[in-house]
């Protein structure tokens, strides 16, 4: 047994009645095991690397809606233009461009979601509400074709403090209620993806609509 099917009829339970989406994180995990939770019903997964997505996404149903969380590099959407469905980790007008120049070439839409710096520490990618007011704007004077701004992400700070996390979510969540009036984004901006297999449960009190879950489905990763 590769996942835990207990554990993931649990989580669908508590998704459910909170109305939030599942994303199941499979990097690092094998064709196997991303089948066995196929067959339990699962159609949204997660990876973070291009390459093994690319390799995955050969093996593996058509009808799986693969999401890309990771920081994607310029250079390297063309790789996934043709299948991906999400990309998460959005944050440059330039990395827009070329999502919209690719998806372009395959005449299709992709969806993505800009991601927000909330955690404390330097590291993680994203913008502030500032950069992320300039970025609305400069899309709104320049319009992109192919791709449509369904959300927005972000990763609480890696600490057991949990009342900081509470606070990261919901500072993300005011700010998706406040930013979704923005002219340059349509109805259908209606995606907040944060919480993961140690934070979910906030995210989900803090009004999260889709959560990334890794570890707790597959057990946890070696790298
Ligand atoms: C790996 C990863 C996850 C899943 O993490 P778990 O702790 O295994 O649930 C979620 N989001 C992003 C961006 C990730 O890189």
């Amino acid at each position: 047994m590769l996942v835990n099917k207990d554990r993931y009829s649990d989580l669908l339970k508590q998704l459910n009645e909170y109305k939030v989406q599942l994303v199941a994180v499979s990097k690092t995990k094998s064709v196997e095991a991303i089948k066995e939770l196929y067959e339990l019903g699962q159609r949204d997964f997660g990876e973070n690397y291009v390459q093994e997505l690319s390799e995955k996404y050969l093996h593996l149903p058509q009808d799986i809606q693969w999401h890309f969380i990771g920081h994607l590099q310029t250079n390297k959407v063309r790789l996934i233009a043709s299948f991906i469905y999400l990309i998460h980790g959005v944050d440059s007008y330039r990395l827009l461009k070329e999502i919209d120049k690719q998806a372009g070439k395959y005449n299709r839409k992709i969806y993505i979601l800009l991601q927000i710096h909330i955690a404390k520490e330097e590291t993680k990618f994203g913008l502030d509400s500032k950069e992320l007011n300039e970025l609305l704007d400069i899309v709104q004077t320049n319009p992109l074709n192919n791709v449509i701004i369904k959300g927005l992400m972000g990763m609480a700070s890696l600490t057991g403090d949990m009342e900081l996390v509470r606070q990261e979510f919901r500072n993300l969540r005011s700010l998706f209620d406040s930013i979704s009036s923005h002219p340059a984004l349509s109805t259908s901006f209606s995606i907040l993806s944060m919480g993961m297999s140690n934070d979910y449960k906030l995210a989900l009190q803090e009004k999260t609509t889709m959560v990334r879950i890794g570890s707790l489905l597959f057990g946890e990763r070696n790298y």
